[in-house]
């Protein structure tokens, strides 16, 4: 098993298939765009599995895929197939900009896919223009139409606040898990590789964060019902509306850190484990797999160097990579 040295288990590995993405929101990649890893750099889908297999046997029983945009990785399903084969692993789930959803969604669920969040800032379609640089609203519309067919329920919407970009849909966003099935879930805008301004009129980055408490006093005038069976590995802190068929959820990176009940690593398109989203050590297991070592040890030292948590509210985020290159 994999336990830290502050005696939190590790279950759960959030794996970024790829660093490239079809789209360039604002508050993920800088206006000049990132330089993408070279095929060569980037994990082989057999030594993604590799390593699952590893922390499979060791009690990791859910992985997610991200990115970078997932999609864009040439035969995904592939990549679902094979970890869903793994003795172990129990749940396969993925986090997606949804514009490739429509085409991809069936043969994703024929692969073993679960579950998917997929990120929606806005319905606005002409403030999704501008958030995403590129992407079109009516693509992700129709991707998650396409998802709710095959049966990738729920449905989890993320939606980053900002303040003075789009707070004033909070209770229009959280509405929708009354008329729809969907999980929508608030996320607080966190300082990483985004301090540079972002163009197309936006305030600066400093700005805009909107804490979870200004959220939930938002969406407390909806009348907020505690849920008891909490869904997924993740930090959501969830409710119903009353009367709603979803939920909604709150993801206080910063406001109210969860990092004491933290049960995750993250494996980053190039190789390395990262113990903490916001903490710039990372170990290098590409390079061990690639010269025929045992990964398990150097995973167990991920493992040993995970802090206890993060200081994002009162230290600048780590330098190095940007929300995409990790993998969100
Ligand atoms: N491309 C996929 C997508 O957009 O869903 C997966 C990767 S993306 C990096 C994963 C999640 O991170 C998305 O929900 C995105 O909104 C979120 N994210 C990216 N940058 C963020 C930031 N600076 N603060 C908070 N959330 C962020
Ligand atoms: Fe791409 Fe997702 Fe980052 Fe947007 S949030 S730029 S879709 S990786």
């Amino acid at each position: 098993m994999l336990i830290d040295s502050f005696g939190r288990r590790i279950t759960y590995l959030r794996i970024s298939v790829t660093d490239r993405c079809n789209s360039r929101c604002v508050y993920c990649m800088p206006l000049a765009g990132v330089p993408w890893k070279s095929h060569d750099e980037i994990l082989r889908y057999e030594e993604i599995a590799e390593i699952v297999r590893v922390v499979a046997a060791e009690g990791v029983r859910a992985v997610r895929l991200t990115g970078g945009e997932p999609l864009v990785r040439p035969n995904l399903p592939e990549l679902v197939g094979m970890l869903a084969a793994i003795p172990g692993i129990e749940d396969i789930s993925l986090t997606t900009n949804g514009l490739l959803l429509e085409q991809q969604a069936e043969d994703l669920v024929k692969a073993g896919l679960k579950r998917i969040n997929v990120s929606l800032d806005t319905m606005q379609p002409e403030l999704f223009r501008r958030i995403t640089r590129v992407g079109s609203i009516e693509r992700v519309m129709r991707g998650l139409e396409a998802a709710e067919k095959c049966g990738l329920t729920p449905i989890k919407i993320n939606m980053v606040v900002m303040r003075g970009i789009n707070e004033d849909e909070i209770i229009p966003m959280a509405r929708l898990s009354i008329s729809r099935p969907w999980h929508v879930r608030f996320i607080e805008l966190m300082p990483l590789g985004n301090q540079q301004p972002w163009g197309d009129g936006f305030p600066l980055p400093e700005t805009m964060y909107y804490p979870i408490r200004e959220i939930r006093a938002q969406l407390e005038t909806l009348g907020l019902e505690p849920v008891l069976d909490k869904s997924g590995n993740g930090p959501a802190v969830e409710y119903h509306l009353h009367g709603a068929q979803g939920r909604v959820g709150m993801i206080a990176a910063l406001g109210e850190a969860f990092c004491d009940t933290c049960n995750r690593l993250r494996l980053t398109a190039d190789g390395y484990l990262r113990p903490c989203l916001m903490s710039a050590e990372e170990i290098n297991l590409k390079e061990a797999l690639r010269s025929g070592q045992p990964i398990l040890p150097l995973i167990q030292q991920a493992v040993d160097v995970k802090p206890l948590g993060h200081e994002l509210a009162s230290r600048p985020a780590p330098e190095g990579r940007c929300m995409l290159q990790i993998g969100g």
